[in-house]
């Protein structure tokens, strides 16, 4: 039992197939069907799907002037694609730490780093905030710090298709310049790889687009000289090759239409879980006030009065077939930024000590309910407790 998997239908297929055998397999008219779908899904007013979030977190740091002499700030607890976009920028990056309850960027964290950060003259110049297993962050809080302190924001919002903050989707960059999903198979939905970049800002978006391509343009109102022919184009910055496929883009659009189904899903076995797991040393996971959780990802803790170590818990779990895992060493803690920058793990207390407690236990939509007393069983048996299972 892996911790997360996609979900393929027939309609899936037949809509991936239905693109092989058409004119386009590049470059057609789904890519675009998508970047529409996901605007009309989350609000948003523009969206440049790419074959990564990674590519799209990279396009949006180059699309709002990240460079050398800039520094960028994320979440201590991520993925590091999270904090390699900046680096690919030559961006120094920092990290603030983490809420003990959501694994969230913590913004009284924050502002405190924001205040010495000001004193010292060395403001971010964007803030990347990650919706830590599909819950939504403290986005009014954010915005707002960086109204105070000049920061553009970026949503990492790899893990949260389909969340909700306050009356919005995450995705509608209500409260931030740009949002990131990823469609990697263990996501909310899939297109095998692939991510967007939705915003609501044009010159942002055609920065973006025109960066996944090459930073080619065959908009004349974007040319540096007239058109020599109707073949004529132009390369004004360097791009990339950043491209979704049609089939991707094909498959995502297929996905998507199933999108508030499998947050539906998620939401109930994150219930389940919280019936079953009922012990008094592990912490299950909280949603906030005014928001949604797309529950990407079900972290559990195994906290100070467990009478097992966590990472006991963690092999006994593997090795009755039930693939946990752990989300995320924090980022400081990789040799790369070790080696770069050296940051000490006691500036991150809250990070530190839910890299000693969490576990991420499986959670995907076509998760029967005897799955879940399988994983209950595991956990609980260990450690004594009389099941009833
Ligand atoms: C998965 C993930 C990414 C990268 O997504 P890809 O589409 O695999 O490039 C970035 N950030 C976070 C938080 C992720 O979970």
């Amino acid at each position: 039992m892996p911790y997360g998997r996609q979900h393929i239908t027939e309609s899936d297929i037949e809509a991936v197939i239905a693109v092989l055998k058409s004119d386009y397999i590049t470059q057609g008219p789904k890519v675009p069907e998508f970047e529409s779908a996901l605007c009309a899904y989350t609000g948003a007013n523009y969206g440049v799907a790419t074959n990564s979030a990674t590519s799209s977190l990279h396009l949006a740091c180059l699309a709002l002037g990240v460079g050398p002499g800039d520094t960028v700030w994320t979440s201590a607890i991520t993925f590091v694609a999270s904090a390699n976009c900046a680096e690919y920028c030559g961006a120094e990056v920092n990290f603030v730490d983490v809420e003990p309850e959501t694994f969230n960027m913590d913004i009284v964290d924050l502002e405190k780093r924001l205040v010495r950060a000001e004193a010292e003259g060395r403001l971010p110049k964007i803030v990347i905030p990650v919706h830590m297993a599909g819950q939504p962050c403290d986005m009014l809080e954010i915005s707002r710090l960086a109204k105070k302190y000049g920061f553009r924001i970026i949503e990492d919002a790899s893990h949260a298709v389909g969340a909700e903050y306050l009356d919005s989707k995450i995705g509608s960059c209500k409260y931030s310049d740009i949002t990131v999903f990823s469609f990697h198979p263990v996501k909310i939905i899939t297109t095998g790889e692939g991510g967007v970049a939705l915003t609501n800002d044009l010159n942002i978006a055609k920065r973006m687009a025109r960066l996944r391509s090459h930073g080619v343009t065959r908009d004349q109102s974007e040319m540096s000289s007239l058109p020599h022919g109707a073949w004529y184009y132009e390369q004004s910055d360097l791009g990339f090759n950043y491209r979704m496929t049609e089939m991707q883009a094909a498959l995502g659009i297929s996905q998507l239409a199933r999108v508030n189904e499998y947050v539906a899903k998620r939401n109930t076995i994150s219930d389940q879980y919280r019936n079953l797991l009922k012990a008094e040393y592990i912490d299950k996971p909280i949603v906030k006030p005014n928001r949604k959780s797309s529950f990407h990802l079900y972290i559990i803790r195994i906290n100070a009065s467990s009478p097992k170590m966590r990472n006991e818990i963690f092999e006994k779990l593997r090795a009755d077939g039930i693939q946990v895992n752990l989300h995320y060493l924090p980022v400081y803690r990789h040799p790369y930024y070790q080696n770069k920058y050296g940051y000490n793990p006691v500036d991150f207390p809250n990070a530190e000590k839910y890299y000693c407690q969490a576990i991420s236990i499986p959670m995907f939509p076509s998760l029967e309910k005897g799955d879940l007393a399988k994983v209950a069983r595991s956990l609980l048996a260990p450690i004594g407790h009389q099941t009833i299972f």
